[in-house]
Formats: structure tokens, sequence, C-alpha cells
């Protein structure tokens, strides 16, 4: 079935197919880029939901046959606190508030990311690549591009001067003339608003912890050159599918496809593709803001990972989604009773065709899961047997990645108490004081239960009967 993704290069859906024929006698192998994390803090569960897009996205590439090589790079060094050159290095910064060193904090948090993706059931990349393993890598790319005479030395760096190429922001339509003509924005000493920085020197008279040396003098990295140099190396030059959140679109994106188009002449890749945002009671979730929700916090909180992961899948990845507990909490009772429905089917028999088609077009076109997931309940719904059911959920699962086979009830008994708050809730609904019984099944939350109202009453479990064993 063909397989339809959304370009954001040529803002249209277009069908996929890989850029290189597959090998005699094996499956076609597919590039994909994914801009990993900058390691100066824990990722919030926004940053999660762009990586669970993006985990979908390789799962459907599986599902249609392809071999994916997958290359995510890990930013430790060279993200400046504003993405206009300007400012610190979050990693210095990150390593000063937390009294360490920025090598430290690197390794600390980086740790910290793989356990979220391993929670949220994401598969990890084929290959991990750390941009401080790799500055001779970014030295030779710079080199290149200086060559090709897109270069100019300030007193802070060498700049990439993106007057000099053509249709330099066309990812992002960007009005150049505007953009110039409305500067009023610090530019030092850049020469036109949206040139940027390939190269920083060190501060003069002060040591980083991150520097190296250079042709052009000691320094570091500027944020945009590791992934032109890292997808070069473990992918190629032109490559199949680059991802990203939405912000990338119209500075670090756009930096990317100037250096590598700069030094090789290529388009860097065939298809862009960027989730949106998750936005948290209206505002744009941001990590150097601060104060934000991490997945601990929704462990802390008793949730399972993959209902965070469930809630995510509840929103096509280029729509808003707007996080909320109640609709975590609505995700992760969804996500129980499909469990539940999948143990109780017993053993797999053989798929239904017809129904692994259905779900095949809703992924196939543009991953459309939340109309996937209508497809999952049609077939819990369904009149067709259990083994046939059981097989047919384990096919989608390769897609939804919710553990579903895995996934067992604890034979727990619930304690009395909590008992006791159930029933007393009930007392508060038959009475209609409806606040009452909001604030009483909160009690049973927060103390690790879950409430599901059924016709013959309240069914309560415990919170880790949602959680994979
Ligand atoms: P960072 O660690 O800041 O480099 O960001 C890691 C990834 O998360 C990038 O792909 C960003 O585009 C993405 N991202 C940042 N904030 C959000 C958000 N609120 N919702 C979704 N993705 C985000
Ligand atoms: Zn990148």
């Amino acid at each position: 079935m063909t397989l339809y993704l959304y370009d954001t290069y040529t803002r249209s859906l277009r069908e996929f197919t890989p850029l290189n024929p597959a090998p005699a006698g094996e499956k076609p192998e597919v590039g994909l880029y994914t801009c990993g994390p900058t390691v100066y803090d824990y990722a919030h569960i926004g940053n999660l939901r762009t990586y669970i897009f993006e985990d979908v996205l390789r799962r459907v590439l599986e599902f249609n046959g392809y071999r994916v090589n997958h290359v995510m790079n890990i930013t430790d060094v060279g993200h400046l606190t504003s993405d206009a050159d300007e400012g610190e290095d979050k990693m210095e910064k990150g390593a000063r508030r937390l009294g360490k060193t920025a090598w430290d904090i690197a390794e600390f948090f980086a740790g910290a990311f793989r356990q979220d993706l391993a929670r949220l059931n994401i598969l990890e990349p084929t290959i991990w690549c750390k941009a401080t393993d790799h500055i001779p890598e970014q030295i030779e790319f710079i080199r290149c591009i200086e060559e090709k005479g897109y270069t100019y030395r300030t007193s802070d760096g060498i700049y990439f001067d993106t007057s000099k190429l053509p249709n330099y922001g066309y990812l992002a339509r960007l009005d150049i003339e505007g953009l110039q003509a409305g500067a009023r924005i610090e530019m030092g000493e850049k020469r036109h608003p949206t040139d940027f920085a390939l190269w920083k020197f060190s501060p003069p008279g002060q040591k980083r912890q991150m520097e190296w040396d250079s042709p052009w003098g000691v320094g570091f990295p500027g944020w945009h050159i590791e992934c032109s140099a890292m997808s070069a190396k473990y992918l190629c030059t032109y490559f199949d599918i680059h991802c990203g959140g939405e912000d990338h679109i119209s500075v670090h994106h756009s930096n990317e496809i100037a250096q590598t188009e700069a030094c090789y002449g290529t388009r860097l890749a065939n298809f862009w593709m960027h989730g949106h945002f998750l936005q948290l009671d209206d505002a744009k979730m941001a990590k150097s803001s601060g104060e934000f929700l991490r997945l601990d916090t929704l462990i802390e909180r008793g949730y399972d990972p993959l209902a965070y992961r469930f809630f995510c899948l509840s929103a096509h990845y280029r729509s808003k989604l707007n996080f909320h507990w109640d609709s975590l909490d609505g995700a992760a009772t969804s996500l129980d009773r499909l469990r539940s429905n999948v143990y109780e089917w017993g053993e797999p028999g053989e798929p239904d065709q017809d129904y692994v088609e259905k779900f095949t077009a809703q992924v196939n076109d543009d991953l459309n899961m939340p109309r996937a997931l209508a497809v999952t309940w049609d077939l819990v719904k369904s009149d067709l047997p259990a083994a046939v059911k059981k097989a047919t959920i384990l096919v989608f699962d390769q897609v939804l990645g919710l553990r579903l086979a895995e996934w067992k009830p604890v034979d727990e008994p619930i304690p009395d108490e909590i008992l006791a708050l159930v029933e007393q809730r009930q007392a508060a609904r038959r009475e209609k004081r409806w606040s009452e019984a909001d604030a009483l099944r909160d009690q049973v939350i927060a103390a690790g239960y879950e409430i599901e109202d059924t016709p013959e009453g309240p069914r309560v479990r415990h919170r880790k009967q949602l959680q994979s064993s």
C-alpha cells in the first residue's frame, strides 16, 4: 500500500519512495535523521511528543517493509541560549547551575533521556552520535563551506553569509527582504539577520570547559553544523527523511540545509517532517523557562508512561495538542480498557487481513494515528473470534508501540481504606454532592488506584495494572 507523508519543504503530501533501490535479496533501506536533545536538563513532555511522533514514523516505515537506518544526535555543545548566536552555551550555563562540569551533566542528562525513551517504548536509534565526538568532522565541514566562499570572520567567530545562497530560508518560506528591512535585533558584526555562526571563538581571557583548537582559533562549533556533519557521515549528504519539532523549521533546519547546499550542492533530505508543539494550558512549553513537566512527574503522580504515549497518539502529529491532566486520565483509562480486552482474548490465531488493510490505510495516510486508533476500537467491538482479534491487534501494536502483548493484570487486593473512599464517593454521587465526589475520586487516583464507572457500579483497579509487567 502506498505511503504518503507530509513534506514541509514542498508543503504537500508526497508518496514516499526510498532514494536508494534495495540491494539484491534485502529490504530497501531508508535513512532517517532526527534532531536529538540538548542535554543540559531533562526532556519535558513536549520534547517527548516530538520523539513519539518520530518513533511512530520509524515504526510505520518498518511496517511498510523498510529497514530504517535511524540516526539521532545528542547536542552537548554549541547550542546557545538565543537561537541568534548570542548568549551563553546552554551546557556551560546548566553546568554552573548544577555545580558540575559540562561533561558530567551531558552524560547524566543523555542517560536520563535514554531512560525516558525506553519507558515510552520508543525504539533506540540505530546510531547515537554526540556533537563533541565529531569535532574534526565539523571543522572539515566548515572548511568546505569556507572554500566555497560562503563564510566571513567577525571578532567572535566564523559566520555563514546567507545572502550568498539564492534560496536560503526556502524551507521556512522566510521573507528575507522583510527580515533585512525590519531588522531591529542587535546583529553584532553579523552582515545579515539570518547569518549564523559556524565556529565561535572562546571569549578572550576565558577558558571554556568545552573548547577545541581549529584553523580559525580556539573555540567551539555553532549549533547547526553538527547535524549537517553527522548526517553526512552516518547517512549520506542527501538522504531520505529529516525530522524535528516545528520550531526547527525557521532557524535550525534552514541553516542545516544552507550548510549542506553550500558544501555539497545537494538538498540534504528528500522529505522534511515536523511535529507540532505540545501546549500546556495554551502556553508553549519551553525547557528554558525552568518550570516544566517531565515524564517522571507523570510517573510520580501514578501514571504509566505508556498512557502518555497513548495520549499523544490521540492527536495527529501535525495538529496542536494541549496537555491537561483530565485528558491524560482519559488516555490512561482507555489504554487500560484496551489492555484488559487484549489480555482476555487469550492466545493469538491468524490476523484479519481486512482490518490490517484498514489500519495500514490510516497509518500510511501521513501517520493518521487518531484514525488508526478508531480502527483499533472497531476491531475491539467487532464480533470476530477472540484469537483473530488478538493476532490482529498485535500486528497493529507494531506501530502503536503500547506493549499490548506483555501486559498482565496484577492480582493484588484493593485495600479497605480505598474501598471505603470509593463507597463514600458513591454516597456523595447519590446525593449529588458532585465536587465532594470528584475530590474523593482524586484521592483514590492519588493513592494509585483507578475508578471506572460501569453500569454495574464502580470498578476499582490498582494503577499498577495499567503498567506493563
Ligand atoms: P531541544 O532539547 O530543546 O533541542 O529539543 C528537542 C526536540 O523537542 C526538538 O525536536 C524540538 O523541536 C522539540 N520540542 C521542543 N519543545 C517542544 C514542545 N513544546 N512540543 C513538542 N516538541 C518540542
Ligand atoms: Zn539538527
